[in-house]
């Protein structure tokens, strides 16, 4: 089987995605890269269709087109996410030629609908020109709602791109779908396993309040599905800076002060034998990282804060993400929403139970 990719839109300039909550551009090319890395790992031929850089629209569109026909392919799948002038839309669609209710798209919905996505179903495709102008069979998938805040954060929660490529993935190799729903319970059990361990540390060493390292960990490792956290049980994206022990490489996304993003490749990364060793590794760094040789430690006035308000804007201050909104996204969408402040107050909640 002979698969063609194409990760939507261009990555800048003519051509580029819908920016809502998250950026289309951005994810179509997290999930894509992540299906092509699994179907090759599977087995399956696979040809990358996408196109980073367009005059125009139209010869983004056409180039795509292009790239498809190069090659017989069985299959031609392209990647989106949608958005809606009232950011009120959710859910999973997915577009064929003529609407043809093809298995293996209806299964794309099947597996979006059990990662907990509304299911919009299966429409004509006809008016879209890549799924018009490719010989293969044709699917073009909106994976859900770009602007739509209920859809990011059910995306992040079920395992952002990687779920979904798994969820793509399954609908070619079925016995994919085994090991899919591992996870049912998945979301409280990892808040539970990490806010423990930094709850224990916390009282042992005071570095950094635990429901900020829980809020960490979740947004940093997808809830422990992200690539790194699978293999090299790291939780947060340390990269090497000094580190002795084992390296995981694979490309970073960083965002720039104007809010775009860029890659950098071979970037290289710690890598532990458990994720507690990761969670204890990222309080060490935290308590320990410095750019002048000892002088000065980065992340001074996070040691110890208990204010997790505060903790939150200190790490971002110090530089710990180049991520816009970093601080907010902890305090927001997950201490407060998830009541990670539990593990902060461990005696006050003991004396309770008393
Ligand atoms: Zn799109």
């Amino acid at each position: 089987m002979k698969i063609g990719i194409n990760c939507g839109h261009t990555a800048s300039g003519a051509g580029y995605g819908a920016v809502g909550i998250i950026e289309e551009s951005l994810h179509t090319r997290l999930v894509g890269n992540c299906l092509m890395e699994k179907m090759r790992n599977a087995g399956i031929k696979v040809t990358d269709c996408t196109v980073d850089r367009a005059a125009s629209r139209k010869e983004y569109l056409a180039e795509t087109a292009a790239k498809a026909n190069r090659e017989e392919l069985d299959w031609f799948v392209s990647i989106h996410f949608n958005a809606s002038a009232d950011h009120q839309g959710r859910g999973v669609e997915v577009y064929t030629y003529q609407g043809r209710q093809y298995p293996e798209a209806l299964a794309v919905c099947t597996s979006m609908r059990e990662l907990g996505f509304c299911d919009r179903g299966i429409k004509d495709g006809t008016g879209l020109y890549v799924i018009r102008q490719t010989k293969a069979k044709a699917m073009l998938i909106e994976v859900c709602f770009c602007d739509n805040q209920a859809d990011v954060d059910l995306y992040y929660a079920a395992g952002a791109h990687d779920a979904v490529a798994r969820a793509v993935l399954s609908a070619f190799i079925p016995a994919v779908k085994e090991g899919l729903w591992q996870h049912k319970n998945h979301a409280a059990e990892f808040i539970q396993f990490v806010g423990r361990v930094a709850g224990k540390d916390w009282r042992e060493r005071k570095i950094i309040l635990p429901s900020v390292v829980t809020a960490q960990a979740i947004k940093e490792s997808a809830w422990g599905t992200s690539e790194l956290a699978r293999q090299a049980n790291a939780l947060f994206g340390i990269k090497e800076n000094g580190w002795t022990g084992r390296i995981y490489v694979k490309t970073a996304v960083e965002q720039r002060k104007d809010g775009s993003y860029y890659a950098v490749p071979q970037t290289k990364w710690r890598a532990y034998d458990s994720p507690e060793q990761s969670i204890l590794d990222h309080n060490d760094y935290i308590a320990t990282r410095s750019t002048d040789g000892g002088r000065t430690l980065r992340y001074q006035p996070v040691i110890g804060c208990d204010n997790y308000i505060l903790a939150c804007q200190y790490l971002q201050k110090c530089g710990y993400a180049t991520a816009a909104g970093y601080a907010d996204s902890l305090i927001h969408d997950y201490i407060e929403k998830y009541n990670l402040t539990q593990f902060d107050f461990w005696e006050e909640n003991l004396k309770q139970k008393i």
